[in-house]
């Protein structure tokens, strides 16, 4: 036999019954996306390298270590995506979505990064994010945040995550910031470790972000970057808060809450959970007023997040909230002279009055017996029973999978029988 050829490292198959699971959760997102009025982007998997290393920023994790990058056959310096918001202005810039009006977009798709794989940090993992252009805020950083908060409570997570949230200030705030910080680590140079060392020049707000819990103790004594923010920040930051308060959703400020990527500025928020060991972060997003403009467009307010679905699933799994859906509401079985012509014919015109039943066909003969087994493995509800007898009388006999009762009943009758079982 020839060797076997597996997957990659970190990225994952997705096969039933789980994949009902993710189908039912898009399902939420979708569509409390669009009860919000927003629509959906589709934009490629791969784009020009130089793409990321502008958005993202040269000194992140992101580009330095964890990007998929690659020559295609031109030549030419191609990666596949790490996250989506850079694809996502690119296609918004390239198609002429942004300039003078609003755009309030969402999207969803794999992401590829080189991390060491673990329990919810993949190679390709998926996310579903939203970004809108041309709006100032903090009316619609509230908004964003509420949708998030509408999507746990459908899914029965509101108990389960909890939101932190911060202001990054302006980039003039930052920069003023950035002095004092750089000061404050350079006289404690001793405790950082390699990492922040390394960030303590190039990206020096990425050390706040830091996970090692010595570091954290010593940048309790900091300077904060709330002490440089001037008016107009205060304010954002204030009404967003007043918006959340009155939206009845609760937020913990959170001052070491940076983010990874280079592009934000004013709020940041990330929903984390306990539930998932250290990859506790659910979703993240900020606003990003200045991506627009350094990727070639005009000056435009930006706001986005992204969900992880694969943290977002294993949570709700770990709490029992999902459930695998089952494939197959009704097996058509048959057995018998001319049995097979008749059955299609009854599976196929039941189809089309019941769209939302799942009715499979049984296929491939064999006994009764070995057929309603076969509607047991799939869970089904019901099995419709086509024999010799039934076809004579144009008649169908229905068992109930579940109690065991079976009745014969003719066409109609088996119309109306199937339309008080299933609507609910
Ligand atoms: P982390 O700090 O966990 O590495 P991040 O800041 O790199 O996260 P973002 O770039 O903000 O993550 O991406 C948004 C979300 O996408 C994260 O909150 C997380 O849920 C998910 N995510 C990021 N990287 C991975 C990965 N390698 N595997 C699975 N999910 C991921
Ligand atoms: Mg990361």
């Amino acid at each position: 036999m020839a060797v076997k050829i597996n997957a990659i490292r970190g990225m994952n198959d997705l096969f039933p019954p789980n994949s009902s699971v993710w189908q039912q959760v898009e399902q939420v997102l979708k569509a409390t996306l669009s009860s919000y009025g927003f629509s959906e982007i589709r934009f490629p998997v791969v784009e020009k390298t130089g793409l990321f290393c502008r958005a993202i920023g040269e000194v992140t994790d992101v580009v330095e270590k964890e990007m998929y990058t690659f020559e295609d056959r031109d030549g030419d310096s191609l990666s596949l995506r790490p996250e989506g918001t850079a694809g996502c202005v690119r296609a918004c810039l390239e198609n002429s979505l942004i300039y003078n009006q609003e755009q309030r977009l969402w999207y969803m798709g794999p992401m590829f990064r080189h991390e060491r794989p673990q329990k919810g940090r993949y190679r390709q993992f998926h996310q579903f994010g939203c970004e809108v252009f041309g709006l100032n805020g903090p009316d619609i950083d509230a908004e964003l945040i509420a949708i998030t908060a509408a999507i746990w409570q459908k899914l029965g997570l509101t108990d389960y995550v909890k939101l932190e949230l911060n202001s990054l200030g302006s980039k003039e705030e930052r920069a003023q910031y950035r002095d004092a910080l750089v000061a404050f680590l350079e006289e404690h140079k001793d405790v950082l470790d390699d990492d922040c060392k390394r960030r303590m020049y190039t990206n020096p707000l990425r050390v706040l972000d830091t996970k090692n819990e010595r570091i954290i103790e010593v940048l309790k004594d900091a300077p904060k970057l709330s002490g440089y923010f001037k008016e107009e920040t205060i304010n954002h930051f204030n009404k967003l808060k007043l918006y959340l308060d009155s939206l009845g959703i609760k937020y913990t400020i959170n001052e070491r809450l940076v983010r990874g990527l280079d592009y934000y500025n004013l709020t940041v928020f990330e929903w984390v959970t306990t539930s998932l060991g250290a990859q506790g972060t659910v979703c993240g997003g900020g606003r990003y007023d200045g991506l627009v403009e350094q990727l070639g467009g005009q000056e435009t307010p930006a706001i986005g997040f992204a969900i992880g679905l694969e943290r977002l699933i294993l949570l709700l799994e770990s709490l029992a909230l999902v459930k695998p859906s089952s494939a197959v509401d009704v097996m058509v079985c048959y057995q018998g002279e001319n049995t097979d012509v008749f059955a299609l014919k009854v599976a196929d015109s039941l189809r089309s009055k019941f769209p939302s039943i799942k009715i499979m066909t049984h296929c491939g003969g064999g006994k009764f017996k070995k057929q309603i087994a076969h509607a047991d493995k799939v869970n089904a509800q019901f099995a419709l029973i086509i024999g010799e007898q039934e076809v004579q009388n144009e008649m169908v006999t229905v068992k109930n999978l579940a109690t065991g009762d079976q009745q014969t009943l003719d066409l109609v009758t088996l119309v109306a029988y199937l339309n008080n079982n299933f609507s609910k």
